[in-house]
């Protein structure tokens, strides 16, 4: 299993090699109100959610702790779930303000567990959205199994095709060292995008069809 985790992601990096996602250098609160905003929404969408909220309000706890819930939703309006979206990112603005003084990295000097654990604890924060977080603000090593990673994950055999968050976050990030768990969230959702995709995968063009235990080449 590690040698066929290992030829695909040997091959995703020639396919996928010029993408540049970094780790570690986002602001974790904005990251946090970004991923909550992606929950079931197309990254059209929440780019655009993101985008509104952003123009009316500075991104920073105190002030949307403070913001009237209707304003929120009426920028967060184009991504689903808006309602339930604006209540959790006023709600989790003040815990943020009451908790950690407003100031997310303080988050950094805790362990991988328990800063997981902490984010976990947030309202409206999930395993994905406290791995995202973890991963892209403070460059902790950490898999987030977003729709595209499970799907792929589960396609290439690399983990349960029953498994939940949990089994697929933990049976990649055992195939893969730490350092390559950057390039594995990025690959696997670029090929989910690009080829794997949910109802029609497009195996005839996709680069992994030579190692794919699930290709359907007709
Ligand atoms: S061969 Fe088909 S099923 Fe396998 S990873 Fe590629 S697109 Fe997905």
């Amino acid at each position: 299993m590690e040698n066929q985790a290992k030829k695909i992601l040997q091959i995703l990096h020639r396919n996928f090699l010029s993408l540049k996602w970094k780790k570690g250098n986002r602001d974790p609160f904005q990251t946090l109100i970004a991923t909550i905003i992606s929950q079931n929404t197309n990254d059209k969408n929440t780019a655009k959610a993101y985008e509104n909220l952003s123009k009316h309000f500075k991104m920073l706890p105190k002030v949307l702790a403070n913001a009237e819930i209707s304003k929120i939703e009426a920028c967060l309006k184009v991504a689903g779930l808006y309602r339930n979206k604006a209540r959790a990112i006023k709600h989790v603005s003040k815990i943020i303000e009451k908790k950690f003084g407003g100031d997310l990295k303080l988050i950094t000097y805790l362990s991988l567990e328990e800063s997981r654990k902490t984010l976990m604890e947030l309202p409206g924060v999930g395993p994905k959205t406290a791995d995202v977080v973890l991963l892209f603000a403070f460059g902790k090593p950490t898999i987030p199994v977003d729709t595209h990673v499970n799907r792929v994950a589960k396609r290439l055999g690399l983990a349960p095709k029953n498994g939940n968050y949990e089994t697929v976050h933990k049976s990649l990030q055992s195939l893969y060292c730490p350092e390559d768990y950057l390039k594995v969230h990025i690959y696997f959702i670029s090929l989910g995008r690009k080829y794997c995709k949910a109802k029609r995968p497009l195996c005839r063009k996709c680069p992994l069809n030579v190692v794919c235990p699930s290709k359907k080449i007709t």
